[in-house]
Order: C-alpha cells, then sequence, then structure tokens
C-alpha cells in the first residue's frame, strides 16, 4: 500500500492509474479504523481494481465543543489495518494541506441537512460536505463508500454529487454491529464498562421501532413511542433525538407509510452516539429481522 501525505504525490499516483485505465474506489474515514471502515474498503475491493482510503480528523466538521481534540489518532494502526483489509493506496494529509491560508470556499448542503444532526450541529454538514468534495476531487474516484451508520451524512452527499454533477457514484453500505448489537463507531472507545453496558439501548430501541412497524405501513407515532419507552428505561441514556422519518428527504414522517428510517442521537454519560434502523418494506421482513442498516 503506497501513503501519501501531500496532494501532490497523490495525483501523480492517480494519473499513473488512470493510464492504465483502471477504476478506483475511495474510502473516506477519519481514521480510528474498526470492523465497519474495513468493511467498505472491503465492499471497495470487491467492485473496483484500486482501492485508496483517506484518514483525515477533519476540523471543520467538528463545533466548538465537539470532541475534535480527543478524537482518537492511530495512524500506524490504520495503516497496517487498511493494508490487511486491501486498500492500495492511504491518503492522510495534515489540515494545512487540506486548508492551506486562504481557503475561503464551502459547500452548503440544502434542507436535508437542516433536520436531526443540523440544528444540533451547526455546521457539521457543511464541513463534511467540503471534506468529502474537496476528497473526490483530489482522488477523482469512479465509487466512493459511506457507512449507512451515518444515514444523514449519507444522503447529505448524495445530494451533493447529484446537485454538483460530481462523476462520482456513492455507494451506501450496510452498518457493521458489535455482536449486542452496538453500532461500531470510533467513538465507542470512550465509553467506561457501565456505559458500554448502557450503549445497547440504542440497538434495543431501533429493534422496538422496526418490531412496532410490521405490516405493511410504518406508523411513525407508534415506532416513536416503542423508541421512547425503551430508552427511558436506561438511566445513563439522555436522548437528543429519536425520529422517525422519511429515507430519501429526511423530514419526519406525519403519517403512515410504507418504508421509513428511525434515526437516533443519544448521549451515554459524556459519549454523543448515533444509529439507525430502516422500518418496513419486503427487503426487511423477508429477512425475518430487522436489517442492519
Ligand atoms: P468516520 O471515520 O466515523 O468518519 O467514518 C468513515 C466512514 O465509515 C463513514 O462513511 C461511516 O459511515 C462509515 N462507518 C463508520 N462506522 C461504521 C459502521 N459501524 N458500519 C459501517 N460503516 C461505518
Amino acid at each position: 500500500m503506497r501513503v501519501y501525505a501531500a496532494i501532490a504525490d497523490l495525483r501523480v499516483d492517480r494519473s499513473r492509474i488512470r493510464m492504465e485505465g483502471r477504476a478506483v474506489g475511495l474510502v473516506p474515514t477519519m481514521g480510528a479504523l474498526h470492523e465497519g471502515h474495513l468493511s467498505l474498503i472491503r465492499q471497495a475491493k470487491r467492485d473496483c481494481d484500486v482501492v485508496a482510503v483517506s484518514v483525515f480528523v477533519n476540523p471543520t466538521q467538528f463545533g466548538p465543543h465537539d470532541d475534535y481534540l480527543r478524537y482518537p489518532r492511530t495512524l500506524e494502526r490504520d495503516i497496517a489495518l487498511a493494508d490487511n483489509a486491501g486498500a492500495d493506496v492511504l491518503f492522510a494529509p495534515e489540515p494545512a494541506e487540506m486548508y492551506p491560508d486562504g481557503f475561503q470556499t464551502t459547500v452548503q448542503p440544502g434542507p436535508i441537512a437542516d433536520v436531526l444532526e443540523g440544528p444540533l450541529r451547526p455546521g457539521h454538514f457543511a464541513g463534511a460536505a467540503t471534506i468529502v468534495a474537496k476528497m473526490l476531487n483530489i482522488v477523482q474516484p469512479e465509487r466512493a463508500y459511506f457507512g449507512r451508520k451515518d444515514y444523514q451524512q449519507l444522503r447529505v452527499v448524495e445530494r451533493m454529487v447529484r446537485d454538483l454533477d460530481t462523476p462520482t457514484q456513492i455507494v451506501g453500505c450496510p452498518t457493521v454491529r458489535e455482536p449486542d448489537g452496538l453500532a461500531m463507531s470510533s467513538r465507542n472507545a470512550y465509553l467506561c464498562a457501565e456505559e458500554r453496558r448502557a450503549a445497547t439501548v440504542l440497538y434495543l430501541s431501533l429493534e422496538a421501532a422496526w418490531r412496532s412497524a410490521e405490516g405493511s405501513l410504518v406508523d411513525p407515532d407508534a415506532a416513536r413511542g416503542a423508541m421512547r419507552r425503551v430508552l427511558s428505561a436506561e438511566p445513563l441514556a439522555a436522548v437528543q433525538y429519536a425520529e422517525v422519518a422519511n429515507p430519501e428527504t429526511l423530514q419526519p414522517l406525519t403519517a403512515p407509510a410504507p418504508r421509513a428510517i428511525a434515526l437516533l442521537a443519544v448521549f451515554i454519560g459524556r459519549t454523543r452516539l448515533i444509529d439507525n434502523m430502516e422500518l418496513g418494506g419486503l427487503a426487511s421482513m423477508e429477512l425475518g429481522g430487522p436489517t442492519c442498516h
């Protein structure tokens, strides 16, 4: 695996790959790689000739009270894990490489970023969309892989590439979970043993929403109620939102619908966790259980 910190060096490699006619898949990450990230790398490897992974803790998507400084940074380990999972190129720039003096142009997402995470994390999606746009311009991949774990981010990025005519196909991949259902996340490392136990309440409440939605239509009020009942039984959980939304627009559902997405943001102690699950639809019923998105 070739490791680059400079955009110019990566571009030389990219030109050679283009001349060889090989397709590139990009997996953008903030590092502290875990099985969730590795599943994206493996999917990219199945679909593409060359897999590039970016590792960059993007300062502009963190708010002033977020965990930018204490976010885990484990580059040596990430290099080994990405290499093992089949990545061919790893791009790990310093902040000054991505945001040099004079930087001033950003991507401003639309209404899809104004709900759920949007109001709670002002500027987050503008920061995330801008860095994804930069990574897509630098790597120029045929495909880019994102986890459904960050469902709203995936939808924001899909909207951005459509609106800005970016020639990259966005691929959304299933959420990888721990055996007890907790979605894998670099932030799980912040949890002490007691909080780690309590954190399973996110998955349990999504499962309750999924069960409440069995049948042909999802009743959003029933699904919200099912989530809240489970969450309120966990004293370590402080809920920011437990919403049921239209899976495309992410606007809250006001009437029963054939398909929906349940989304959660919950503080467990000082650690903020998010998760989501698709409700309704034939696919999940055929599997006889919730699909892990
Ligand atoms: P992050 O490093 O947290 O910014 O995540 C980088 C990419 O990995 C994003 O597209 C995430 O949605 C994805 N990702 C994070 N956790 C998981 C998971 N548990 N399963 C699948 N994808 C994930």
